[in-house]
C-alpha cells in the first residue's frame, strides 16, 4: 500500500451520509462491478482483493457507501411495516403492537439510524466470495453463508488471517447485545476511526431535525442510549 493515508476527517454531511462528495468508485467485484469507496479504503480493498485471488478468495464487495436517504427509507417502511423487521429468531415482528422504544431496538438490532451507519463513510463494506457461488446466486448476507457449512466461509477463515495486514477489521463480529453479529462487514480502521471519533449525537440532533423520521420522538428522548449501544463500537 502506498503511504497517503493523511485525509482529513469528513464534513458533518459527510458522516451523515448526506454528502457523497468524498467517494470514488472503485471496481471491487467481478465483471466490473463497482461500488462508492473512500478513496483511500478503495484502494486498500485493492490491495487486499488481490492477495486474496492468490489464494483462491474472490473477496468482492455487495455493498459499500449507503446515502443518509437510503437509510431513512429502509428505516421508514421497517418502521411502517412496509418492510419485515425480524427478530433473532427470524420472526417477524409486528412493530405497531409493540412499545415504541421496544419497536426502535428491535429497528436498531439489524438497521442503522439514518446518519449513523457505518455505510456512511465510505470505509465500510459488505463482502462475500464471488468464487464460491454461481453468478446468479442471491446473497442474503446471513450468518449461515459465513459459517462452517456455507459458501463463504473460506473467506470468513481468510479475513480472520489477513484482513488486518491491510487495514481492515470487523466491527459487528461478535454479538454485545447491540447490532446483531455481520461478519460480511468490514471496515477500513484508519479512516473508520476518525470518522468514529468524529460522531456525535447532538449533531446527529442538529443535521436531522427536518427529516422525517418515524420513531422520531423516541429516538430523540433516547439518543445517548442508542449512541452508546448501537453506534459506537467498543
Ligand atoms: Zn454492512
Amino acid at each position: 500500500m502506498s503511504g497517503h493515508s493523511n485525509s482529513s476527517v469528513l464534513t458533518r454531511r459527510q458522516l451523515l451520509g448526506m454528502d457523497g462528495s468524498h467517494l470514488v468508485q472503485a471496481s471491487v467485484g467481478p465483471a466490473g462491478a463497482t461500488a462508492l469507496l473512500h478513496a483511500d479504503a478503495a484502494q486498500a480493498f485493492a490491495a487486499m482483493r488481490e492477495a486474496a485471488q492468490q489464494e483462491g478468495i474472490g473477496l468482492s464487495v455487495a455493498s459499500g457507501f449507503r446515502s443518509f436517504d437510503r437509510q431513512l427509507a429502509i428505516w421508514n417502511t421497517k418502521a411502517r411495516g412496509e418492510r419485515a423487521c425480524h427478530d433473532d429468531a427470524g420472526n417477524r415482528l409486528d412493530l405497531a403492537s409493540m412499545e415504541a422504544w421496544d419497536a426502535v431496538q428491535a429497528i436498531l438490532r439489524f438497521s442503522a439510524l439514518p446518519g449513523t451507519s457505518r455505510h456512511h463513510w465510505g470505509s465500510d463494506m459488505d463482502v462475500f466470495d464471488e468464487k464460491a457461488v454461481p453468478c446468479d446466486y442471491r446473497l442474503q448476507l446471513v450468518a449461515e453463508e459465513y459459517a462452517e457449512q456455507g459458501p463463504f466461509h473460506a473467506m470468513h477463515n481468510w479475513l480472520e488471517q489477513r484482513a488486518g495486514e491491510f487495514g481492515f477489521f470487523r466491527p459487528y463480529r461478535e454479538d454485545r447485545g447491540g447490532i446483531a453479529p455481520e461478519p460480511w462487514h468490514l471496515s477500513y480502521r484508519p479512516l473508520a476511526e476518525q470518522c468514529e471519533n468524529a460522531m456525535s449525537a447532538s449533531q446527529w440532533a442538529q443535521q436531522t431535525e427536518a427529516v422525517d423520521l418515524a420513531y422520531k420522538e423516541t429516538v430523540m428522548a433516547k439518543l445517548h442510549d442508542i449512541f452508546e449501544r448501537f453506534v459506537q463500537i467498543p
